[in-house]
């Protein structure tokens, strides 16, 4: 049997390969460039160009493009009215951003645990931990997987709460043949280089709704109108308008926007090849017991961002970190994603505590990113599997 090369055996692969990457072409180049030689570089022509391109590529009705996707999260909850003693419900199993919008607002995080299988929110356990204090929903779409949707908007709609979906990775994926991004009541897309469509940092969020978008544009903006209807004082003239809430600068500069309107011409081609990949990941893995298979519900016509591999503890005479350890020995550098928002120091400090989500936290136990992105060759995909293969065959138990 061939040795793992953290046992002293060859690599799997002579060069290191990353969990993520981005993938510029020329014509992205070109685009910001463009902008650098035009007038605007913030707030010009690329943001509106870019906020309808998104609306017809989700059928949304409006988009208003932020700074990142930290901060278009911030000011979605914001709209949606989420302030002091309010509670507002979402996973542990995400980025920190998807709790930390609520906490910007003064509000508490309630965590609800995952559905074992598919990883995302369990929508029976939303429902009950709605009290009186609920305000919103933060759905994440873990993995680029829909969250399941409908019984999330049905239990929002009786309850009269916001849905905002954190679309962080779902970009190119359709929930019931329509895109995400137009479903839920606010859906943000991240544009951070990791993810499927980049524009260095950048953001968006979506919506149907224009109270939202009214609300969203001035919190964006420093809480800033120029819209005589929005105004408390006559105009003293043309310069003239007024701050009429405390908002923030969250604006995206038209070089990003540029760079994120040509990555988006490239998106069919992006969600292709990551769907190819995926399809190999889970041919090779599907026959190993030691290995378990993020489970697809048949909603979601899902373009992945991230790649889950979990191990069957049971079966392997090694857990997950030696495992991990084992594949950075074969030059495949891993990540995870993510571990449980409540394991950190400064939400202990909030007063929450460990057991809180079982299914979160052994999932969290058992799990390592694989690496998926577009510009990875078929070679590439086949080392990893080499790796895992050969680190699965050491290891196994029978
Ligand atoms: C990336 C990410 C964010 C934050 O987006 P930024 O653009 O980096 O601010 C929020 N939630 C999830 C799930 C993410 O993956």
């Amino acid at each position: 049997m061939e040795k793992p090369a953290i046992e002293g055996g060859k690599p799997a692969r002579e060069q290191k390969i990353f969990y993520g990457h981005q993938y510029i072409d020329e014509d992205d180049i070109q685009a910001v460039v463009e902008v650098l030689r035009s007038d605007y570089l913030t707030c010009g022509p690329k943001i509106t160009e870019l906020e309808e391109k998104l609306c017809s590529l989700t059928g949304a009705k409006y988009a208003v493009a932020c700074s990142n996707g930290t901060a278009a999260l911030h000011i979605a909850a914001l709209s949606a009215g989420v302030g002091e003693g309010d509670e507002v419900i979402t996973t542990p199993i995400t980025f920190a951003a998807s709790a930390n919008c609520v906490l910007y607002c003064g509000a508490r995080p309630v965590f609800v645990d995952i559905d074992p299988e598919t990883y995302n929110i369990d929508p029976k356990k939303v429902e009950a931990a709605i009290t009186p204090r609920t305000k919103a929903v933060v759905a994440v779409d873990y993995t680029g997987q829909s969250a399941d949707l409908a019984p999330l908007l049905q239990i929002c709609k009786e309850h009269h709460l916001t849905l905002i979906e954190d679309g962080a990775h779902v970009i190119g994926t359709k929930y019931k043949g329509q895109m995400n991004g137009s479903i839920a009541d606010m859906t943000m897309f991240s544009f951070h280089p990791v993810k499927t469509v980049t524009g260095g940092e950048g953001g968006v969020i979506l919506t149907n709704d224009e109270g939202y978008y009214k609300k969203l544009l001035l919190y964006r903006s420093h809480g800033i109108t120029r819209d005589e209807d929005q105004m408390q004082h006559e105009p003293d003239g043309a310069w003239y308008y007024e701050q009429v809430d405390l908002g923030y600068n969250y604006r995206m500069t038209d070089m990003q926007a540029a760079l994120i309107i040509s990555q988006l011409d490239k998106l069919p081609m992006f969600a292709a090849r990551r769907k190819e990949i995926v399809a190999r990941y889970n041919e090779a893995f599907a026959g190993m017991p030691a290995l378990s298979i993020q489970r697809e519900i048949p909603e979601s016509d899902t373009t992945r961002h991230l790649y889950i591999l979990r191990i069957v503890p049971e079966k392997l005479r090694i857990d997950r970190r030696q495992f991990f350890d084992a594949l950075a020995a074969e030059n495949v550098c891993c990540n995870v994603h993510y571990i449980p928002v409540y394991y950190f120091p400064y939400y202990e400090k909030l007063g929450y505590c460990r057991g809180l989500c079982p299914n979160a936290e052994k999932l969290y136990e058992e799990m390592i990113t694989l690496p998926l992105y577009y510009a990875m060759s078929d070679g590439d995909v086949e080392s990893v599997i080499e790796a895992v293969t050969k680190i699965v065959t050491f290891y196994r138990k029978d």
